[in-house]
């Protein structure tokens, strides 16, 4: 019997592997042009660390979390997402005492839920994230925005649709929080059980629910935009004016409460509006957390995060039929007849490849012909072609395959011979 992936993980192989470094590369570097440095913190942490700040009323914490105990009986869970630990680590680095804030970072790798896979759903899914904590401008709130706005468009996704919403401050969320409770309670015994579990503790996450979302009280229920107060209120302007300035465009939609606690504020989704996308259609989210750092043992300081995975970016990408950067092949693929000449392609394709170039060789002990056919393959730019006699003169063949045209070339001047080519175009 052999052995599979677990559930919900996969291989991502070479022909897929490039897609995930495109789309990384491009998110590094707009996160160097909006001047966000990288941090990576442990794959796993103490599970405390997720109770305590995601929330013990989410989904994450109550159902999805991968928690085990070490051989030192400590409870440790594989992150499910990335924010805890950074703010964790902002706090543990003292970094809220560095003069420039907000300390603007971002970060990438694999995270871990236990979810019924499906499509856009995975058990192992890499998220790519960041946040600017120590700030409480709107204009931060709005530059995070942009930041992933701007990566979604270098990777040239155009059917997106941003949608933001304010959830308040405490004074406003504990008056919607009020009227939620007061127009859910008389009916309650209608919704699912989680959603009656919420309802006292974080009613906000009844407008949440999956599974009662098509509830007749989900539609006329109260609207946070209802009861902010006149701060609440004029930072949220000050966000979309922002917005505004910068030609981002954006729906304002009062039902948007994402999933985790911690959130106040700004939140916001990016949806993919592309044909064919599937069922789910957020392709990122994100927030403000004014609180966290506080929960965390830190002092006052505030923050704003978001988090995208590269499952979803890549759905996106396939769904617009966007264009990936082509596969440029190798560089030279050496083709080696006779033992002889075997032997001395082991120096030459060290000597390319330690020039900078990529190079490859056969190591099928195969006939011209068909190494020939694996240079084709591989894409190789140039197949230079070593017989004995060529060897005993000390010179090789080398074909330009996107020229057609052929040269005889000493051996001890192929590299200087190749690089000016390749410059020449
Ligand atoms: P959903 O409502 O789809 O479950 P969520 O609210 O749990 O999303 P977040 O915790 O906000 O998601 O995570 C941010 C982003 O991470 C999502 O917008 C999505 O792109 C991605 N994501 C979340 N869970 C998964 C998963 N299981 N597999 C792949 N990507 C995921
Ligand atoms: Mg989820």
């Amino acid at each position: 019997m052999s052995v599979k992936v677990p559930r919900g993980t996969q291989d991502i192989l070479p022909g897929q592997s490039e897609k995930w470094q495109y789309i990384e590369s491009i998110a590094k570097d707009v996160c160097r042009r909006y001047h966000y440095k990288e941090i990576r913190t442990p794959i796993f942490e103490h599970t405390e660390l997720f109770t305590r700040s995601v929330g013990d009323t989410t989904d994450i914490v109550q159902k999805e979390m991968y928690t085990f105990e070490d051989r030192g009986e400590r409870s440790l869970t594989l992150r499910p997402e990335g924010t805890a630990a950074v703010v964790r680590s902002f706090v543990e680095n003292k970094m809220f005492g560095i003069p420039d804030q907000p300390t603007k970072l971002f970060y990438t790798g694999p995270m871990f839920r236990y979810e019924r896979p499906q499509s856009g759903r995975y058990r192992q899914f890499v998220q790519f994230g960041v946040e600017a904590i120590g700030s409480e401008d709107p204009a931060i709130d709005a530059e995070v925005i942009a930041l992933i706005m701007d990566i979604y468009k270098s990777a040239g996704l155009k059917k997106l649709k941003l949608v933001i919403n304010s959830l308040g401050d405490a004074e406003s969320r504990n008056a919607h929080r009020e009227a939620l409770i007061a127009h859910f309670e008389p009916r309650i015994d209608e919704f699912c059980t989680d959603c009656q579990t919420r309802l006292a503790k974080n009613p906000l996450r009844i407008l949440d629910c999956k599974k009662d979302r098509d509830h007749e009280l989900m539609a006329t229920a109260p609207s946070i935009l209802d009861y902010l107060n006149d701060e609440s209120k004029a930072y949220f302007a000050k966000v979309t004016s922002y917005l505004d300035a910068i030609g981002i465009a954006y729906t304002i939609d009062p039902k948007l409460v994402r999933g985790l606690d911690y959130y106040n504020h700004t939140a916001f989704e990016v949806m993919s509006e592309a044909e064919g996308f599937g069922a789910i259609t957020t392709l990122c989210g994100g927030g403000r957390y004014n609180g966290l750092v506080q929960d965390l043992g830190g002092p006052e300081s505030p923050g704003i995060g978001f988090a995208f995975s590269i499952e979803r970016f890549i759905a996106a990408m396939e769904a617009e039929r966007t264009e990936w950067p082509v596969d440029s092949g190798l560089d030279c693929f050496i083709v080696a007849i006779g033992m002889e000449a075997k032997d001395h392609s082991v120096a030459l394709v060290h000597e390319l490849r330690t020039a900078g170039l990529s190079a490859d060789r056969d190591y099928q002990d195969r006939k011209m012909k068909a190494q020939l056919k694996a240079s084709d393959r591989q894409k190789a730019r140039f197949t230079a072609i070593l017989g004995e006699d060529e060897l005993a003169e000390k010179r090789i063949t080398v074909k330009d395959m996107a020229e057609g045209s052929q040269d005889n070339v000493l051996l001890s001047e192929l590299t200087d011979y190749l690089k000016t080519k390749m410059e020449a175009n």
